[in-house]
């Protein structure tokens, strides 16, 4: 495993393969995989365990069906050839990404949420977990931020720094509702990220107190 990214970890990708995870945190791990070969291949492992367990415990109709999904799931993740010439969406956004964009990023409906920041929301799923983009304009800063929930993000363009380090793009990054961060875009280019919160976000910074009720009420 490549150490200089940053991964989900052993628990989040078994989930994923048991196809236990909650939506928001499936399009994070799907967006990592196809930027990360060593997940896809630790996942296709997981995947077989699974398929061979499930054949093992349910030699029934039951386990063909598991199993089939199983594989089907894994030759949709892995066949490279399934966008025609009539998907104009741009390559360079990940796939499980294609249902909420029509073309590109530039297409989306972004609202500026600070000078430095703006946001869509994509979805939310069953546990009301909030999917959305950013974009943080080159050298912006997202304000020191707190989480009611863990914070999940994906990079997808660009990069960004915080306490912590260098993201770039591909890597999945973790935020538990203690740690407080303060992301800031590299100053080459804006930074475009996959987030997933699991309760509102709350912004630290002084300035930022301004914000929060502004923010809280995206989540009324
Ligand atoms: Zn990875």
């Amino acid at each position: 495993m490549d150490k200089s990214r940053t991964h989900p970890d052993y628990e989040l990708l078994a989930a994923y393969s048991a196809g236990s995870l909650p939506l928001s945190q499936a399009l994070c791990i799907s967006a990592h995989l196809e930027h990360c070969p060593d997940c896809m291949r630790q996942l296709q492992r997981l995947n077989r365990v699974g398929s061979e367990l499930m054949q093992q415990l349910k030699p029934a109709q039951a386990s063909d069906t598991l199993k089939n999904r199983l594989l089907d799931s894994l030759d949709s993740m892995v066949d490279e050839d399934d966008e025609t010439e009539e998907n104009p969406i741009d390559p360079s956004i990940p796939r499980c990404l294609h249902q909420f964009i029509d073309s590109s990023y530039d297409s989306l409906a972004w609202k500026r949420v600070s000078p430095d920041i703006h946001s869509v929301e994509l979805c939310r799923d069953a546990n009301g977990a909030r999917v959305e983009l950013l974009k943080i304009k080159p050298g912006g800063s997202a304000t020191t931020h707190t989480h009611l929930g863990d914070e999940y993000t994906v990079i997808l363009e660009g990069s960004f720094s915080d306490e912590s380090g260098l993201y770039r793009q591909g890597d999945f990054v973790v935020k538990g509702a203690s740690d407080r961060h303060t992301p800031v875009a590299t100053q080459d280019r804006e930074c475009i990220c996959l987030a997933v919160t699991e309760g509102p976000i709350q912004f630290t910074g002084f300035f930022s107190r301004l914000l929060n009720p502004l923010i809280r009420r995206g989540y009324a």
